[in-house]
């Protein structure tokens, strides 16, 4: 014999009801049935019933709305009106009660303990009237079969007294025999319930009383799944759970199962299935006490449970003495007050439980009249409760034995900027429990849940500033090398949000990088880039990524604020890596404290890989002393191009109008770019050197680049051409190139300037717009090492800003 539970969604509707009977009919076995409400119902129930209670009116036209879901469902089930009529009135008796339960507690604004479960119950009692004649099943009243008393304040089942009845209906069973879940009745009669989800745990007590060969739990999912898949969409079913990590997965919030459902089949040994009545071929979850072949996962699953308070009762007098704990539980219990968690450390200086938040006060004032005495003598110095908070539990029986679970578990959250309260370990091991803040949850739950179960792909969350020629094309290659980094790297990259200078667009969801800019041009929010930063670290999602592809001042100012936020930050904008040394230490601490990156290789020799290479030999123990470099293609590029025929004022032109130099070639020709590449460098090296250290000689003479405008530059910058191109011959006769290089030196000591080259230099051949850095180190002492190549243009830094992006993923 097998039992089968269909829960409210499996029961929903007329159509979901008819699905039910598919299922029953393809059993070859005695089937019994165990009904919840039609989805939603319960809810309902104790929503009017609360109304009614407050005296509030509405609690009627939600009475109506019930009766009419059922009679709704009634006349889609029941073609056959004699049939129709039938089933009207079977269930007539309950409508009644409804209305006049509700209307009693409505006059006298009272809602007991004994009305409230009447009310919850009709629900059960309803479809399963409706289903029973829908499947011409043989209908049991489960009332007078589940036996409660109560406890703690809450109905607990009767199991002696259950157990003996149950044992006598087995004679009465039909090959399809149905019962309402949930409802239960007391000693004296009355009505009682076995709490929310309560229908599992009659189909269990069910099974383990007549004896049944499995328990089938048919649900709205596929089965257990390794996280609750409305929170995290990439969990998945799990094939095989023990009876004990189905058993903790519920008890910490996995509500696919009630709990107490776990013990009678345990006891049984009954396997029990979870299975989904919307996909009834897939194999859903099997739970025994079968050992599992092959070696199973070590973590099976994971579950929270929200709206919790921390209590901390803390004092130095609490250290050594016997009974504070024993005393502590005893007033909690006293209270009827619920202990779901609880973390002492060794030092016994303070005790830590989690109870749901609203027992939280309760709970204090239960606390503080059992230690008044402690607490007048200062031995407690004071209980703190930290209100909404939330109990996370990675589960598994594998986690035994097995070191480095807790070490990737809060490397994990902790990377991620989640902070834990409290952390609880059973010596069984078999479950993890740690407190955090609840509106970390969704984080911290796909950070795990990446960790242990997705080591198969990671993913990125991306919120990029600018739409320049730089972001575009970044976002181009986004799109278009999406599929491949998937099949290569197994690292997906969601592109979260985009903003320009006026506005922004953000999809949690993750929106197409190839329409990107179209959209935010069409719809975006207006907003500054700090409502940008706000809205980024309000969202809160696990790997974050910001990537500055703008020029801005205003940008780089907010790096730190989101590395503060554990957003790591990738940028081709230099402002923020050459301002201030302090401002550049800082972020750069910020981001190896809190294990996360800030990546700015493209600041330096565009797509050119030049920063990491040196932190590479200074991380190795190498210690560089000397660095000479071309850092300015744009410089190069005119260096190059000066002939006999191109004076440098016509090179000027012609690099701004290829688009080689700035709009403003000012901004190249005064060699402040390449002061700030090369502060960077030497700081990347390991020199504390601020951009006033650098002794710079200006490509043309300070004079000129003073003048009021461009305009005028640019005609007077023609007085130049002459003894540039004398000089140009002057070092061609020596043998000679001419090229704008920066040098630092051992003693810290940065120079950026013109300088002329012989044969050879490396500098000599340095063609076009390329840049070159040589690098000089205890290891590198002899034969410098050698960068060269494109280092300068959109799409090389796109790329470059690229391949920082997926660095982040990898480390
Ligand atoms: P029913 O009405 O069938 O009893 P419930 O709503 O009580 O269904 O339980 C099923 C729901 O449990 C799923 O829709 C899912 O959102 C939630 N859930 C939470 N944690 C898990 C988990 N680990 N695996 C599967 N479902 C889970
Ligand atoms: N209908 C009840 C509830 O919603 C019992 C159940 O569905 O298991 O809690
Ligand atoms: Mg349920």
């Amino acid at each position: 014999m097998k039992i089968l539970k269909f829960g409210g969604t499996s029961v929903g509707s007329a159509d979901n009801i008819r699905r039910v009977k598919d299922i029953i009919q393809n059993q070859n076995n005695r089937v019994v049935i165990v009904v919840s409400a039609l989805g939603g119902i319960t809810d309902r129930l104790i929503k009017a019933a609360t109304l009614a209670a407050e005296g509030d009116g509405q609690y009627a036209s939600e009475v109506k709305q019930i009766v009419e879901i059922h009679q709704d469902s009634i006349k889609s089930l029941f073609s056959d009106e004699q049939k129709q009529q039938e089933v009207f009135d079977m269930v007539a008796p309950e409508f009644d009660e409804l209305n006049s339960i509700t209307k009693g507690v409505f006059l006298i604004r009272e809602l007991s303990r004994k009305s409230l479960e009447s009310i919850s119950g009709i629900g059960e009692r309803l479809s399963s009237k409706i289903i029973a004649s829908f499947l011409n099943a043989k209908w049991f009243d489960s009332r007078k079969y589940i036996k409660t008393y109560v406890e703690y304040g809450r109905s607990q089942v009767d199991l002696e007294a259950t157990n003996k009845l149950l044992l006598e209906v087995v004679p009465k069973l039909d090959k399809i025999s149905l019962f309402p879940g949930f409802i239960s009745s007391n000693k004296k009669g009355d009505n009682t319930t076995l709490g929310r989800g309560g229908s599992d745990y009659t189909a269990s007590l069910l099974a383990a009383s007549f004896d049944a060969d499995m328990l089938e739990i048919w649900t709205d999912v596929n089965g257990f799944m390794t996280a609750d898949p409305k929170v995290i969409s990439r969990a998945y079913c799990i094939e095989h759970l023990s009876y004990a990590e189905a058993m903790e997965l519920s008890h910490f919030g996995a509500k696919v199962i009630y709990p107490p459902t776990i013990l009678p089949a345990y006891q049984k040994k009954i396997p029990i299935t979870i299975k989904n009545t919307f996909n009834p071929e897939t194999p859903g979850t099997l739970i025994d006490g079968q050992k599992e072949t092959p070696k199973p996962r070590q973590i099976k699953g994971i579950s929270s449970i929200k709206n919790v308070s921390l209590l901390t009762v803390h004092g130095m007098g609490m250290v050594g003495v016997s009974g504070i704990s024993m005393r502590l539980f005893a007033s909690l219990a006293a209270e009827e007050i619920n202990v779901i968690l609880i973390s002492q450390a060794s030092s016994e200086n303070s005790i830590s439980i989690v109870i749901e938040s609203d027992q939280s006060e309760k709970a204090r004032k239960a606390i503080e009249k059992e230690f008044k005495r402690e607490l007048d003598d200062r031995h407690i110095s004071g209980i703190v409760i930290d209100d909404q908070m939330a109990v996370v539990a990675i589960v598994g029986e594998n986690m035994k034995h097995t070191t480095g679970m807790s070490g990737l578990l809060f490397n994990s959250v902790g990377k991620n900027g989640v902070n834990v309260y409290a952390i609880a370990q059973g010596a069984s091991e078999l479950n993890i429990s740690f407190v955090i803040k609840e509106r970390d949850i969704k984080k911290a739950l796909n950070v795990i849940h990446e960790s242990f179960f997705l080591s198969d792909y990671s993913r990125l969350n991306l919120f990029l500033v600018g739409k320049g020629t730089v972001g575009s094309k970044l976002l181009n290659k986004i799109a278009a090398q999406s599929e491949k980094l998937m099949n290569e790297n197994r690292l997906k990259i969601r592109l979260i949000g985009l903003a320009g200078r006026k506005g922004m667009l953000l999809n949690n969801e993750g929106m197409d990088a190839s329409t990107a800019i179209e959209n935010l041009e069409k719809e975006s929010i207006p907003g500054t880039v700090e409502d940008f930063r706000d809205r980024i670290i309000d969202m809160n999602l696990a790997n974050s990524v910001f990537v500055d592809c703008s020029a801005s001042g205003e940008v780089a100012a907010i790096y730190q604020s989101l590395l503060d936020a554990n957003v790591s930050v990738v940028t081709a904008n230099k402002i923020a890596s050459s301002s201030s040394y302090s401002t550049y230490k800082k972020l750069k601490d910020t981001a190896r404290e809190k294990g996360i990156r800030f990546f700015f290789e493209t600041n330096v020799g565009a797509g050119l890989p030049i920063i990491a290479p040196i932190n590479d030999l200074v991380r190795s123990g190498d210690k560089i002393v000397r660095l000479e470099a071309v850092l300015s293609g744009t410089l190069n590029y005119i260096v190059n191009t000066l002939s006999e025929d191109k004076p440098l004022s016509e090179v000027i032109i012609e690099a701004k109008e290829k688009g080689f130099s700035e709009p403003d070639p000012r901004v190249d020709l005064s060699g402040t770019d390449v002061v700030r590449k090369s502060l960077i460098l030497a700081r990347e090296s390991g020199y504390n050197l601020e951009e006033a250290d650098v002794q710079v000689e200006p490509f043309v003479p300070q004079e000129y680049l003073d003048l009021p405008s461009l305009e005028e530059f640019m005609r007077k910058v023609k007085e130049l051409d002459a003894p540039f191109e004398e000089r140009r011959q002057k070092a061609l006769k020596e043998g000679k190139r001419l090229r704008y290089g920066a040098r630092l030196t051992s003693e810290g000591k940065a120079v950026v300037g013109l300088m002329e080259v012989d044969r050879t230099h490396p500098f000599y051949d340095l063609e076009g717009s390329n840049n070159i850095v040589l690098i000089w180190s205890e290891h590198y002492f002899e034969h410098p090492m050698q960068i060269k190549g494109y280092g300068a243009g959109a799409d090389v830094t796109a790329a470059g800003v690229f391949a920082d992006i997926i660095k982040v993923a990898n480390v």
